[in-house]
């Protein structure tokens, strides 16, 4: 039997690997175990980098293509080497990978290599965890530890009635590896991923369709600023079926036709590559969980209290395991809060102020509530909004698609939520975390200085308008 540890992290995702840190950094004795032959999780290997490392390449691109000429820059059309960009793409990836592991290094948390499955408490109230492992040096019988927190993430779901092939039908870690540009890509789901996925190839060419179920893009989305969006990424050339439902896939050598329905109509749309990108479920099947009789919800969630503990004493669990969305930085936070209470800290994971970012062109990013549930909830607010095109920096930058909208309590002027779509919203939405953290008023933002040019004054002005103060609206 190998050393006793006081924590086992399983997955090395960023969940798993910041919970090992912070554990370590408060001096539990923390071990990790990862199935993968590279740390990081979906988020470093398939998931956030390469989207983000192709996104900025393709975006790279586009700029090229269609808009050096309005910056008077005259260039010969751009021609794309795929392999360097995929190459740059994969070297993103390791870089960031191997430095997980180097921080796991540095602060001496030993790595298991191999596949873990919970095998119960022996009766010294200690937890046994067995690893499988292909390769013998790593192979473990059992680690022993007082606490096993789980960290698995998720994998994405097919549709009922067209399975992954690996080829034609894919998720999302196999468009982000596509030989050639395709032809025309078809794209199951508006949310995050099959958005940002379908810029990508868009960009590099492909015509994309995106079919959704559902009668609007990005569900969760303020709906003011989805449509926006929509309607700018529309305007590049972005096809919406919307209310359509896939029901089948005819294959003929490398085209397929896909069909849907949009109400009682059926239609057909001809692609060479299907992105199924319609969600994400929980990794829990293999890690023993459930055999041990712990309680996953209905919604295929592990349930887990305030203290991220599941139903079985000393086994917790976080990020894509638990409710909510599935965020590499909401796994992040409730790791290291889930390990610092396990010290006794009363700390608390602040969702009120959860950021969500679409990183298309112009991005979207959001946090706190949307108009439509402030409606549905009956709280009463006011909206200031302040649109790009009224921005100094985006009119430099020729970037004026989009706005900043503030929601704020109407009696206390305390900000409620923020929305934006524009230029680096990724960016702009860290300032709203803060201030919605810190409680802050509108008035708060309002009166705070913000350097000009920036696209930050038109959170400045956006807040403003929330008391019909905004100068430049
Ligand atoms: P993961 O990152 O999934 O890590 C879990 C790890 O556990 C994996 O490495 C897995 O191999 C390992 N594991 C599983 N089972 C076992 C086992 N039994 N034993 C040992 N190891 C095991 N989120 C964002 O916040 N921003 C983004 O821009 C963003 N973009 C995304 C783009 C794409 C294409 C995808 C697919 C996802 C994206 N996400 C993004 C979501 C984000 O990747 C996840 O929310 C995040 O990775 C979840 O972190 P986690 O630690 O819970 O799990």
């Amino acid at each position: 039997m190998s050393e006793r540890y006081e924590l086992l992290v399983v997955g090395a995702g960023p969940g798993g690997y910041v919970s090992a840190i912070r554990a370590k950094q408060l001096g539990i004795n923390v071990a990790i175990v990862e199935r993968r032959s590279t740390l990081g999780g979906v988020c470093l290997n398939e998931g956030c980098i390469p989207s983000k490392a192709l996104l900025d390449s393709s975006e790279h691109f586009a700029t090229a293509r269609d808009k050096f000429a309005i910056h008077g820059i005259e260039i010969d059309s751009p021609r794309i080497n795929l392999q360097v960009m995929l190459s740059r793409k994969n070297e993103v990836v390791r870089r960031l990978t191997d430095g997980v592991a180097y921080l796991l290094k540095k602060h001496k948390i030993p790595v298991i290599k191999g596949e873990a499955r919970l095998l119960g408490m022996g009766s010294d109230g200690d937890h046994r965890t067995e690893i499988v492992s292909e390769a013998a040096v790593d192979a473990v019988d059992a680690v022993v530890s007082k606490r096993v927190l789980l960290a698995t993430g998720s994998e994405p779901v097919s549709l009922p009635c067209i399975p992954f092939d690996g080829e034609f039908v894919v998720g999302a870690r196999e468009a982000l590896d596509f030989d050639k540009v395709p032809e025309h890509l078809v794209v199951a789901g508006a949310g995050f991923i099959g958005l940002e996925l379908g810029s990508v190839w868009r960009r590099l060419g492909a015509r994309v369709t995106v079919l959704e179920m559902l009668p609007a893009i990005l569900p969760t989305m303020d709906r003011q600023a989805a449509d926006l969006l929509q309607r700018t990424l529309k305007k590049q050339g972005m096809e919406f079926r919307l209310g359509a439902r896939i029901t089948g896939l005819e294959k003929n050598g490398g085209k397929g036709r896909v069909t849907y329905q949009v109400g009682e109509d059926n239609f057909a749309v001809e692609c060479d590559r299907l992105l199924v990108s319609i969600g994400r479920r929980p990794l829990i099947s293999g890690t023993g969980f459930t055999e041990l009789g712990g309680v996953v919800s209905e919604s295929g969630r592990i349930s887990v209290d305030e203290n991220y503990q599941t139903s079985i004493a000393g086994i917790y669990a976080i990020g894509d395991l638990v409710p909510g969305p599935m965020l590499a930085h909401k796994a992040s936070e409730e790791g290291i809060v889930c390990v610092e209470r396990m010290t006794g800290k009363t700390v608390a994971v602040d969702y009120t102020c959860l950021p969500g970012v679409v990183y298309t062109w112009p991005e979207g990013a959001s946090t706190g509530k949307t108009e439509e549930q402030l409606k549905s909830e009956n709280i009463p607010y006011k909206s200031g909004k302040s649109n790009f095109i009224g921005n100094g920096r985006a009119r430099a930058m020729e970037e004026t698609d989009g706005f900043v909208k503030i929601l704020a309590d109407a009696q206390t002027d305390r900000i409620l939520g923020v929305h934006i779509v524009g230029p680096r919203a990724s960016d702009l939405i860290g300032e709203a975390v803060t201030a919605m953290c810190l409680k802050a008023t509108a008035r708060d933002i309002g009166m705070q200085f913000h350097a000009h040019p920036t696209l930050g004054e038109a959170m400045k002005e956006a807040a403003l308008d929330v008391n019909n103060e905004a100068i430049h609206g």
